[in-house]
């Protein structure tokens, strides 16, 4: 059983999950499966760097994913720095994302941003459901789905941010609230759309705070969101679908949550506005 809320949060993360009708599978990720999935490391800038330092920190990013291979790379920018950022990397693999979308098509939605202005100015992925969003702008898991829904659409690709609060790893709902955000955020997704979705597996107890999820705790956790999967729509859909980790990934602990089989990628908050260390992230132990 997990830890009370009356434990400290280095005993939090030490607690496993209690592992429910999904067993989590070994640690080795065979060659097929490997081969299937990209990883993909995507920084979120959040709401930081002027058009100065954006532009600076993408080109050192473009730099850094040069000698990065079998790994695709997306900085999710401020809005205004989309075009710029855009410029600074064309010549690179690293793709643009924004962090957050409105599903309407246009219209007197004052400070909102269409996925198709999204894409008129080369934008490739973005975010939906960011904890930050859910928490702080009241983004509920309708509203998530219908910016899902909008963003594949529109042709673009979605990063899907779920994960649960502190309270709720404590009181073993993890696997609960990752299968209800699914469950809302992804209503009406197509198993071909799928292709274009990638899952962001953020416990919101680990984002922005220093405390990261062990690796084994990380793992349980992505090996029953990929059993989800299976379930929800099929075991092609699941051994494609790429997950991410986020919560304060670093360049001290990136390659030991990248050796887990069901990690495929990280969404990097702060360490993403580090040049040096996010390169190193990029460039994980393979
Ligand atoms: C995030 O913003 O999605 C995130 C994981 O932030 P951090 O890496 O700072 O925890």
């Amino acid at each position: 059983m997990l830890a009370t809320l009356a434990l400290a949060p280095h005993a939090l993360l030490s607690q496993p999950l209690a592992v429910g009708r999904h067993a989590v599978p070994g640690q080795t990720r065979s060659a097929v499966l490997m081969a299937e999935r990209t990883p993909l490391i995507a920084g979120n800038w959040k709401m930081n760097t002027d058009l100065a330092s954006a532009v600076e920190l993408a080109k050192a990013v473009a730099d850094a994913s040069a000698k990065a291979t079998d790994v695709d790379v997306a900085v999710c920018v401020p809005a205004p720095f989309l075009i710029p950022v855009k410029e600074a990397i064309k010549d690179s693999k690293v793709g643009v994302g924004a962090q957050d979308c409105y599903f309407e098509d246009a219209g007197a939605y004052t400070g909102e941003i269409s996925t198709s202005m999204l894409k008129s100015v080369g934008t490739d992925y973005v975010v939906t459901g960011h904890s930050e969003r859910r928490a702080i702008f009241g983004d509920d898991d309708e509203a998530v789905n219908k910016k899902t829904l909008k963003v594949l659409a529109e042709g673009l690709k979605a990063i899907l941010c779920i994960g649960e609060l502190k309270e709720e790893r404590e009181s073993g709902e993890t696997f609960n609230v990752c299968d209800t955000q699914l469950t809302k955020g992804l209503a009406g997704v197509s198993a071909e759309q799928m292709a274009d979705v990638v899952i962001a597996y953020e416990p919101v107890w680990a984002i922005g705070t220093g405390l990261t999820a062990t690796p084994a705790m990380a793992q349980e956790t992505h090996a029953y969101i990929r059993s989800w999967f299976v379930d929800n729509y099929s075991q092609e859909v699941a051994d494609k679908v790429v997950i991410q980790y986020g919560g304060s990934v670093k360049a001290d602990n990136v390659d030991e949550l990248m050796a887990c089989p069901d990690i495929d990628g990280a969404l990097v908050g702060g360490a993403s506005l580090q040049a040096d260390g996010f390169s190193r992230i990029i460039n994980f132990e393979k």
